[in-house]
């Protein structure tokens, strides 16, 4: 989507701090950090938020869910927290499909 913030870093004509990439995902540094390590995986194809995810995407969301241990343990995470913000009164912000990573130190309890 030509108007996407985060199809443009995946484009990159926004920068962004790129931590991670396959031909599929994306990850990289959140400009406005929650913790100490706070990244943003997104699949460079574009779904607007969980609420687009359909059957078809099956094996894109396993490669988003299997990446997140990946780019933890390259990132030295011990331990972190992954958000899913899904529409705007799910604190959605961006309408481009991206999970929040969230380490780097202990996290505030969140039950
Ligand atoms: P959400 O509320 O789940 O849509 O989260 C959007 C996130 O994108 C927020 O945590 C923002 O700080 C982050 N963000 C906004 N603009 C940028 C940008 N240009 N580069 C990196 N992260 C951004
Ligand atoms: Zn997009």
């Amino acid at each position: 989507m030509t108007d996407c913030l985060f199809c443009k870093i995946k484009d990159r004509t926004v920068p962004a701090e790129i931590v991670f990439e396959n031909d599929e995902l994306m990850a990289f540094k959140d400009i406005h950090p929650k913790a100490r390590v706070h990244l943003l995986l997104i699949p460079k194809f574009h779904l607007d938020s969980l609420d687009d995810i359909l059957p078809a995407h099956s094996e894109l969301l396993a490669k988003l869910m299997l990446a997140i241990p990946e780019i933890a343990k390259q990132q030295q995470l011990q331990g972190y927290r992954t958000i899913i913000n899904t529409g705007a009164q799910g604190g959605q912000i961006i309408f481009h499909l991206h999970f929040h990573i969230l380490g780097g130190g202990p996290l505030p309890g969140f039950h």
